[in-house]
């Protein structure tokens, strides 16, 4: 893909023409591991972490956690951290530089990015800015060329020295690192285990209180606040987790072509209308920096949506709508 950025530091914007294409041209079904991934060095932190949450989601199949409550949390959850966090603040505000809003709310919307356990906002668009860059070629930190599974989730469980450390990505988001929030982020992981532990505080206190008050039951109500903080926060994780997966490994592989990109990007329905948004991503990588992924009237893009009522309401800014509209509203 291509970033899209003549105004990021890295300039990640055009494809060099030297990118190895190793083994096979995109669409090929062969592609070799990116170069800088070593298969021994395995990413303990992200092994543990995904499994543990899998593990504690899987809970959510015995009726002992189940409440209504908690699962309309989860599903208003997927709006408020998986379309304000990851896909309208780590991606269109701040990878592609698609919309402009004002600080405090974007940095709370990265707060709502990072509840969902995707990583600091800077490594999640230095990878982000390097797979716009290198599709689908041997350096894509996550094409589904080399495996479906492998776009998916499986590298994620080993080390990438393209991404390893600050040092190395450093260069793709030193727009994002002049914010003291965002480098906080990245010198400190604590940071990012704190505010987690934060929401699994308020999400059971807040159900534990409320349950109080319903029942006047000191049990019931610690099974409420374990229902609510169960599907409120871990189910809604584990779930934005695979949706986001999703747009780098089906969108990537199954879908139509709007557009011819030196890539193999899709537009694949499912993704598009689980993620609100984001399975559009032919359209995507054809026009990187367009707030709306859908092009169409048809492509529904709820994400694009929530960036007309933002600007509607004075809250959106330098909104760049796709070149293919020319001056046309949406
Ligand atoms: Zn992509
Ligand atoms: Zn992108």
């Amino acid at each position: 893909m291509m970033s899209g950025s003549s105004q990021h530091d890295a300039s990640p914007g055009t494809r060099p023409p030297d990118a190895s294409r190793a083994a096979g041209a995109p669409g090929s079904g062969v592609l070799a591991l990116p170069v800088g991934v070593d298969g021994n060095a395995w990413d303990w932190p992200a092994r543990i972490g995904l499994a543990v949450y899998h593990a504690l989601a899987l809970l959510a199949f015995l009726p002992w956690f189940f409440s209504w409550t908690g699962v309309v949390l989860a599903a208003l959850g997927l709006y408020v951290y998986g379309t304000l966090g990851i896909n309208l603040c780590y991606h269109r505000i701040l990878t592609h530089r698609g919309l402009s809003v004002p600080k405090w709310l974007e940095r709370l919307f990265v707060t709502l990015g990072i509840c969902c356990l995707q990583d600091t906002p800077a490594r999640w668009i230095a990878i982000h800015r390097l797979h716009h860059q290198l599709a689908d070629l041997q350096r894509d930190p996550h094409s589904p060329l080399v495996t479906l599974l492998w776009g998916h989730v499986g590298w994620l469980f080993v080390q990438n020295r393209d991404t390893a450390d600050v040092a190395e990505y450093e260069r793709y988001v030193r727009d994002i690192l002049k914010d003291p929030y965002y480098l906080a982020l990245e010198e400190n992981d604590l940071w990012l285990l704190w505010i987690n532990v934060t929401q699994w505080l308020v999400y059971f206190a807040g159900g534990l209180c409320t349950g109080w008050l319903m029942y006047g039951n000191l049990a019931t109500a610690v099974q409420f606040g374990l229902s609510v903080w169960l599907w409120g926060v871990i189910v809604r994780t584990v779930v934005v987790w695979h949706i986001t997966w999703t747009v780098n490994s089906l969108a990537h592989r199954w879908g139509y072509r709007t557009y011819e990109t030196g890539d193999n990007s899709r537009n694949n329905w499912l993704v598009a209308w689980i993620s609100n948004g984001e399975g559009w991503h032919n359209n995507h990588h054809a026009d990187p920096m367009a707030a709306a992924h859908g092009h169409q009237w048809w492509e529904v893009d709820v994400t694009w949506t929530t960036v007309k009522l933002l600007e509607r309401v004075g809250l959106a800014s330098k909104v760049v709508r796709p070149r293919a509209w020319n001056v046309t509203e949406r």
